[in-house]
This record gives C-alpha cells, sequence and structure tokens, in this order.
C-alpha cells in the first residue's frame, strides 16, 4: 500500500521527474497555522500583517507587534515565513493612516507607498519583525506589497537591511514591475507574484468587481505572459519567484505556472493537496510545454483548453 508521502499527497512539492516547487501556505495570524499544518504546508509564502492593525485608531505598538510575529514564527520553526509588511490602502483602508478622500484608492497610497508618508509605520514594523526572528530562529523573509519601481524596492531593501533582517523582496502587482522583473532582482532577493493585484492592475478591472470576473481571469495569457517575464528573471538570477494571489491555488494552472520559471506556490491551506497532487502528475518538461501553449493562447478560455 502506498504511503500518503509516496502517493504525492503530504510530501514536499514536486513534479513527477523530481524538480522541487516549494508548496507554502497563506496566513493572517499564527490562528492559521495548524490549517497550514494539516496540509504538510512547507511553510509560510504570505503572512499577511493587516490583521494587527485593522479596525483600530491607533498603530499597534512594538512589543504588540512582536507577539503577534513571534507566534507565527516560532509555529514554523526552521521553515520558511515570507512576511509582507503591512498593505494598507485600496481595500484595506486603514483609520489611522487617515486615507480617507482619495479619489481613487486603488491608485493611491496604499502598500508601500504609505512608507512615503509615515517612514516611522514601516520602521516600526521591521524592527518588531527583526525582534521575533531573533527570539525563535526561524528563516524569515521580508517582501513589500505594491512595488512600483527599481527606487522603490531598493530603498525597501535598505531598511530591510537597517533593522538585522537578511532576505528582502518584493511583491509583483504592478506591470510596470513585472516589465522590469530581471532590474528588480539586481536590489533585492526574491519576487513574490501577487496575482489578485497583478490582474487587477494589468487588466485596470477593479478585483472587487464581480461583473468583470472574466478579465481577472488568472488564465488570461496577457497575465501569464507578464508571471514569465519574472519567472525568466528569477531563472536568470538563480533567485526564487513565487505566486502567492489566487491563481496559485487553481491545480489545472499550477503545472503552467512552474514553466514559467515560478518556484513557490503559496495558498490558502485548503487549496494545498489539490496543487501538490496536480504537480506530481507533470515532469518539468511538461509544464514548459503547457506553459508556452497557455502563453501562446488567444484568450483564457483557450488557455485553459490547450493547457488545463
Ligand atoms: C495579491 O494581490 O495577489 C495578494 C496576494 O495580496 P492581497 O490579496 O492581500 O492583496
Ligand atoms: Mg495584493
Amino acid at each position: 500500500r502506498l504511503t500518503a508521502a509516496a502517493s504525492g499527497l503530504t510530501g514536499p512539492g514536486r513534479t513527477s521527474d523530481g524538480y522541487a516547487v516549494k508548496l507554502l501556505a497563506n496566513v493572517g495570524s499564527a490562528r492559521n497555522v495548524p490549517a497550514a499544518d494539516e496540509a504538510h504546508a512547507e511553510g509560510i509564502g504570505l503572512f499577511r500583517t493587516e490583521l494587527l492593525f485593522l479596525d483600530r485608531a491607533t498603530e499597534p505598538g512594538h512589543g504588540e507587534q512582536v507577539a503577534a510575529y513571534r507566534d507565527v514564527f516560532r509555529a514554523m520553526a526552521g521553515r520558511r515565513v515570507v512576511i509582507r509588511t503591512l498593505d494598507a490602502g485600496a481595500d484595506k483602508p486603514l483609520p489611522f493612516l487617515n486615507q480617507e478622500g482619495e479619489p481613487n484608492p486603488a491608485l493611491g497610497v496604499r502598500g508601500l507607498r504609505v512608507a512615503r508618508q509615515r517612514p516611522e509605520v514601516l520602521t516600526t514594523q521591521l524592527a518588531a519583525i527583526a525582534e521575533a526572528r531573533a527570539e525563535t530562529g526561524a528563516d524569515v523573509w521580508v517582501m513589500a506589497p505594491m512595488v512600483s519601481t527599481v527606487a522603490e524596492a531598493s530603498a525597501f531593501a535598505a531598511a530591510v537591511h537597517e533593522a538585522g533582517l537578511p532576505r528582502a523582496g518584493v511583491m509583483i502587482e504592478v506591470p510596470a514591475a513585472a516589465l522590469r522583473a530581471a532590474d528588480l532582482l539586481r536590489v533585492v532577493d526574491f519576487l513574490s507574484i501577487g496575482t489578485n493585484d497583478l490582474s487587477q492592475y494589468t487588466f485596470a478591472a477593479d478585483r472587487m468587481c464581480g461583473p468583470l470576473a472574466d478579465l481577472l481571469d488568472p488564465w488570461q495569457p496577457a497575465l501569464l505572459q507578464l508571471i514569465g517575464l519574472c519567472g525568466e528573471a528569477g531563472r536568470a538570477a538563480g533567485r526564487p519567484v513565487g505566486v502567492c494571489g489566487e491563481a496559485a491555488a487553481d491545480p489545472l494552472l499550477a503545472p503552467v505556472l512552474v514553466g514559467l520559471g515560478v518556484t513557490s506556490l503559496s495558498m490558502s491551506p485548503r487549496a494545498l493537496p489539490a496543487v501538490r497532487a496536480a504537480l506530481s502528475t507533470h515532469t518539468a518538461e511538461d509544464c514548459r510545454r503547457l506553459a508556452a501553449l497557455a502563453v501562446a493562447a488567444p484568450g483564457p478560455a483557450e488557455a485553459r483548453e490547450a493547457a488545463g
């Protein structure tokens, strides 16, 4: 009888010919860690830190932040935890940042852009992450949301290193960043593609707008092409490129993402088993072939038909 690990249901992510693809979980707090463990996540690919900041009039203090980050780092001891700095604004407004009144919040001061006006919010958070890491010895990677330029990435990496943290990365959520992925990888250690926002900004379609769901389909060839640019840049630089948006949770799309050069997939824990199983039935060469078919397709339905 096959054990669960031997049948590809619990072990680390691999293609059928043994190419490793890290399968990671998205979490919002330590309360989500048991589900990640039950799904045999190899680590955390996106720790959204907004939860701690939501619905409050003032910023959480240093000690409170250290405690919240430490709980997740400790639970994941020895494994990778990619923690994202505060992603406020747009669909995640925060009262203490006074962002009301922006006519177009999705295009406003959100994500890392908040640090232009309130740099202390970022430095306080990085100091808390560094302290929590020091207490737990976890493999902590830090990334910023909503980065558009090399200058932003470079300033963020400097702040991360200044805080004593070893690994800085950026999310790819804006087409400009995907187009310049190779340049970004000269100043940061890794990329993580947020397909929810990358779709929104590539198709100029609000991610909350139901009637535009067809434009936000993760099989859109234009989206896949941008992901491919990031994957190629990662391969050339020998640096990790993950996907942590909803697209990573589609088991049919996972081999395509791997074929585009993506080295890790991070998703809600419940999606992990099906993605792990799907990967284990394709060779790395299959993945590259399917990726080429999907990118060459005229639309998402044809891409799914050709590669799904
Ligand atoms: C994304 O944009 O794809 C992402 C993972 O971040 P969030 O959904 O939290 O904006
Ligand atoms: Mg996002």
